[in-house]
C-alpha cells in the first residue's frame, strides 16, 4: 500500500501488464514523494484544475491529487494504461477525468470551462515535449488560459529552454520561452528516477507566463530566430540577409557583426517588430 492508500505503482504495472514502450516515450516514475514534490513546484493547486500530458500509470497524477489538486483532466494515448487510470479515478470520485487520445491533436484550451484556473504539468514523453511546449508558447490571445506550466524535459533540453543570451544553449527556443514567460529549472532527476531509466539526465521547468510580453507578433518574431540561428556562428548581416540584413539591423541599431547568440530577446523583439511594419 502506498501513501495514498492505494496500491503501489509496481503493483499497478505488474497488474495491468504495462511494459513501457520505448515509441511512446515511456518513462514512468514510480516513487510518489518524488512526484508529490513535482506536484508542490506547480503551486497551488486546490483552486486549480491541472492538465496533465502521459498520465500513464498515473504516478504524477496522484501527487498532484495527493497534493490536493481540485481536479486533474489527463490525456494519456496508450490505452493499455485507462483501466488503471479509472481505477484511480474511483478513489477520487470526480477529481480525475481521462481522456484516451493525442496530446497532438488535442485543443488544450477547450479542456477546461472558461472561468476556471488552469495549470499544466506533466512527465512529457521526450518526442513531443518541445512540440508542445512550442504550441502552449505560442497561444492567442495572451496572456494564456494556464496560470504556469510544470513541465519534465531531458536536461538539455530545460537548458535551452532557460538560457540567456552568450548562453551555449541560448536559441530558438529560448527567445520564445523568455519573451513570453518566467521560466525557471526547479529540479533536476537523476535517470534512475524513473524506469525503465532513460539515457540522460532529467529536469522539471516551471513557467509563468509574462502578463504583458513585448508587443509583437509570434509568427515574425520565429522568423526572425529561425534565420538567426539557422546560422548562429555566422554574423548577423549574413544570416538575417533575406529578412533585410545589414538595412534591417541599421534601422533596430545593432551592430550587422553580432552573431545571434549574443541578442538579448528585447533585440529580437525589435527585428520582428521592424519587419512587420515593412
Ligand atoms: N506521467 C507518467 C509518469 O510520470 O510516470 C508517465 C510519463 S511518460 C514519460 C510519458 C507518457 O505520455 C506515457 O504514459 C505515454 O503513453 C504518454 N504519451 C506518449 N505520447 C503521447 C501522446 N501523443 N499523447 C498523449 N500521451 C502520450
Amino acid at each position: 500500500m502506498s501513501i495514498d492508500g492505494l496500491p503501489s505503482l509496481s503493483d499497478v504495472i505488474r497488474t495491468h501488464e504495462l511494459a513501457a514502450k520505448k515509441s511512446l516515450g515511456q518513462n514512468f516514475l514510480l516513487d510518489l514523494n518524488l512526484t508529490s514534490k513535482i506536484a508542490r513546484n506547480a503551486g497551488s493547486l486546490e483552486d486549480h484544475v491541472v492538465i496533465e500530458v502521459g498520465p500513464g500509470p498515473g504516478g504524477l497524477t496522484r501527487g498532484l491529487l495527493l497534493n490536493g489538486a481540485r481536479k486533474v483532466v489527463a490525456v494519456e494515448r496508450d490505452e493499455r494504461c485507462l483501466p488503471a487510470l479509472e481505477e484511480l479515478g474511483a478513489h477520487y470520485p470526480g477529481k480525475l477525468e481521462i481522456i484516451s487520445g493525442d496530446a497532438l491533436k488535442t485543443d488544450f484550451s477547450k479542456l477546461v470551462p472558461p472561468g476556471e484556473k488552469v495549470r499544466i504539468a506533466a512527465n512529457l514523453p521526450y518526442n513531443i515535449g518541445t512540440e508542445l511546449l512550442v504550441r502552449w508558447l505560442s497561444v492567442e490571445p495572451w496572456p494564456p488560459y494556464y496560470a504556469s506550466m510544470t513541465l519534465m524535459f531531458q536536461k538539455e533540453v530545460a537548458q535551452r529552454i532557460v538560457a540567456q543570451p552568450g548562453d551555449n544553449h541560448y536559441g530558438r527556443l529560448a527567445v520564445l520561452a523568455n519573451w513570453r514567460t518566467v521560466p525557471k529549472i526547479v529540479m533536476e532527476l537523476p535517470p534512475e528516477a524513473f524506469t525503465p531509466p532513460p539515457k540522460v539526465t532529467s529536469a522539471v521547468v516551471h513557467l509563468v507566463p509574462r502578463e504583458k510580453p513585448l508587443a509583437c507578433d509570434a509568427a515574425t518574431l520565429s522568423r526572425v530566430t529561425e534565420a538567426a540561428f539557422g546560422q548562429r556562428r555566422k554574423m548577423l548581416r549574413q544570416s538575417l540577409k533575406s529578412l533585410g540584413g545589414e538595412a534591417l539591423l541599421d534601422r533596430a541599431g545593432i551592430d550587422p557583426r553580432r552573431r545571434a547568440e549574443t541578442l538579448s530577446v528585447e533585440e529580437f523583439v525589435d527585428l520582428a517588430r521592424l519587419l512587420k511594419v515593412h
